[in-house]
C-alpha cells in the first residue's frame, strides 16, 4: 500500500522484493544475514552427500524389497575423499560449506564469482576459476551465489554439458539460477551423475513435474535455514528490524540500497 515505510523479511536473500520500486518510494528493508549461514550450509552438505550417496533411493528400496543379496556394486555413489569441489558463490554459505566438506578429504576447492576473493579463499586454497572451468573441473559443483541477472540461468544446456558424466551438482541458492529443463536432460541423458535441489522454480514444484520421475535427482522443500533455534533467531531479528525500522532507529541488519 501507499503507506508502507518497512519491510522485514524473514531470509537472507532479498530477490523476491522489487527493490527498484522500494528505493524510490525510501521503503526501508531488513533482513537475516548471518544467522542461517550454518543452517544452511548444513543442509547443503546434507543434501550433496544424499545425492552421491543415493540415500533416498537406497532408502526405497529397503522398504519395496530391492534389497537383496549383497552385490559388490549395488547402491554404489561418488565419495568426497580426494574430490575436487567447486563452490559457485564463496560469500557466506559459500564458504561455511566448504568448511564442512574439507574434513571429508576434499582435495581442491574452485570457486567463482564476481571476482577473485583472497581473503576468503585462503583458508581453503581455494582456486578462482571461470564457471567453464569449474564446470569440467569439479567432481561436486554446490551453488550458493545470490540470484541476479547475472546469475539467473546460469546452470543450462553449456554449463551441464561441460561436467563430467560422474560429477553431481548442488544448488541450495535459488531455483531460477538453475535453467531446469537443461538440469533434466543432463540428468535423463546420464551426462551428470545425479543432482540435489533445495530450490526449484516455481516453489512447490508441481508433483507431476519431470525432475521427480528421476531417481538420481533429489529434491527438498527449500528447508535450507529450517532448524528450531534457527528460525527462532531470524524471527527475533526480523522482528528487531521491523521495531527499529518503525522507530526511526537504525536497524541491526538493514539492506544498504
Ligand atoms: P552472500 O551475499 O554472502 O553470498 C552471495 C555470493 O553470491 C557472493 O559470494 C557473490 O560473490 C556470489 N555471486 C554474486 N554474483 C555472482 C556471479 N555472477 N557468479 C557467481 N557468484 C556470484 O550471501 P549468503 O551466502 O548469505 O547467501 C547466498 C544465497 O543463498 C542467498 O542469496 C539465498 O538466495 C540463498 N539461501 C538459501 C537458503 C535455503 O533455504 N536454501 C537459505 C539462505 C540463503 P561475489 O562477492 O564474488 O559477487
Amino acid at each position: 500500500g501507499p503507506d508502507l515505510k518497512v519491510i522485514s523479511t524473514l531470509s537472507v536473500a532479498f530477490d523476491h522484493l522489487a527493490l527498484d520500486e522500494i528505493k524510490k518510494r525510501g521503503i526501508r528493508v531488513g533482513y537475516t544475514p548471518d544467522v542461517l549461514t550454518d543452517a544452511t550450509a548444513e543442509l547443503s552438505v546434507a543434501l550433496l552427500l544424499s545425492a552421491c550417496r543415493r540415500l533416498p533411493e537406497a532408502a526405497e528400496q529397503v522398504k519395496s524389497g530391492g534389497w537383496t543379496t549383497w552385490k559388490p556394486l549395488w547402491m554404489c555413489g561418488y565419495g568426497l575423499s580426494d574430490s575436487t569441489v567447486g563452490i559457485i558463490g564463496l560469500g557466506r554459505i559459500g564458504q561455511a560449506v566448504a568448511r564442512r566438506l574439507k574434513p571429508f578429504g576434499v582435495r581442491k576447492f574452485l570457486y567463482t564469482g564476481s571476482g577473485p576473493k583472497p581473503e576468503s579463499a585462503a583458508e581453503f586454497g581455494a582456486e578462482f576459476v571461470p564457471l567453464t572451468r569449474l564446470a569440467e573441473e569439479s567432481d561436486f559443483v554446490v551453488v550458493t551465489c545470490a540470484l541476479t541477472p547475472a546469475t539467473q540461468g546460469m546452470c543450462n544446456k553449456d554449463f551441464f554439458g561441460r561436467m563430467k558424466k560422474t560429477s553431481v551438482f548442488v544448488n541450495t541458492s535459488r531455483g531460477a539460477v538453475v535453467n531446469q529443463e537443461d538440469l533434466y536432460n543432463a540428468l535423463a541423458n546420464g551426462q551428470i551423475a545425479a543432482a540435489g535441489l533445495d530450490v526449484t522454480t516455481p516453489e512447490p514444484l508441481p508433483t507431476d513435474h519431470p525432475l521427480l520421475s528421476l531417481k538420481n535427482c533429489v529434491i527438498l522443500p527449500h528447508i535450507g535455514s529450517a532448524t528450531y533455534a534457527t528460525r527462532s533467531t531470524m524471527a527475533v531479528l526480523a522482528a528487531n528490524n521491523l521495531l527499529a525500522g518503525l522507530r526511526g532507529e537504525p536497524m541491526p541488519h538493514e539492506l544498504k540500497l
